[in-house]
């Protein structure tokens, strides 16, 4: 059976079973697709399942892209603070618009909304992290002495989402390399970059210093670096 509609995928993925992707053997199912009007245009939501956690994972689908080449993607991870509540300790909410006004002005696009808050160590640790941030130390440090590694975050199922969604290939909205190298290393044919870099604010300045400086980050320094020597 040949698929052109998202939502036939929900009948498609009804018996899915496969080997898993990453070392976590992960496995998404789509259980649902419904249309999303937003403030930045009309979009699809498409809802998945997984076989490792309670993770709600979606994607937001602008347009036809089943099969298509080049198709706009972002994957966003989850920042509550950030993205619902406003925080500006992080850019995660200005990623996100920025991301989701680019697809919403493309024919065709995707964002997937991943549910590993805090580069994936969930909340209730990302506030644990921050207040040791507030005591001086960096985003790297504050996640290794709380014992996890700088950035917890598994693409594997990102790759999955993207495999059953089926785009022919993806030009990925990303600063940060290891999303494209994990999701080519999950079979994601990867055909472009389209870098998505936005102003500092004063909160968030040695945030995106040390994402550039410890986390391989390719973020432009001079904007961050000048404005940081005003201080
Ligand atoms: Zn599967
Ligand atoms: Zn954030």
């Amino acid at each position: 059976m040949k698929i052109t509609d998202l939502e036939d995928l929900v009948e498609r993925d009804r018996e899915h079973r496969c080997e898993g992707y990453g070392a976590a053997r992960v496995c998404v199912r789509v259980v649902g697709v419904a249309r999303l009007p937003t403030r930045f245009g009309d979009f699809r939501i498409v809802a998945f399942w997984n076989n490792r956690d309670a993770g709600d994972h979606v994607a937001l689908v602008r347009g036809d892209v089943i099969g298509q080449p080049d198709v706009l993607t972002r994957l966003h991870s989850e920042c509550l603070t950030g993205d619902a509540l406003g925080s500006l300790r992080c850019d995660c909410r200005d990623q996100l618009e920025a991301a989701l006004r680019a697809l919403g002005r493309a024919e065709r696009g995707i964002l997937l909304y991943l549910r590993q808050e805090g580069r994936g160590i969930g909340l209730m640790n990302k506030v644990r992290a921050y207040a040791l941030q507030d005591r001086g130390l960096d985003t790297v440090d504050a996640n290794l002495a709380l014992g996890f590694r700088d950035d917890e975050r598994d693409y594997a199922i990102a790759a999955h989402m993207l495999a059953s969604i089926g785009p022919a290939s993806v030009r990925l909205m990303t600063n940060n390399p290891q999303k494209i190298d994990q999701l080519r290393a999950h079979g994601i044919e990867v055909s472009g970059r389209v870098p998505l870099v936005l102003p500092p604010n004063r909160h968030n300045r040695n945030y995106l210093r040390t994402k550039a400086l410890r986390s391989g980050h390719w973020i432009d320094l001079d904007g961050i670096l000048d404005e940081q020597s005003e201080e």
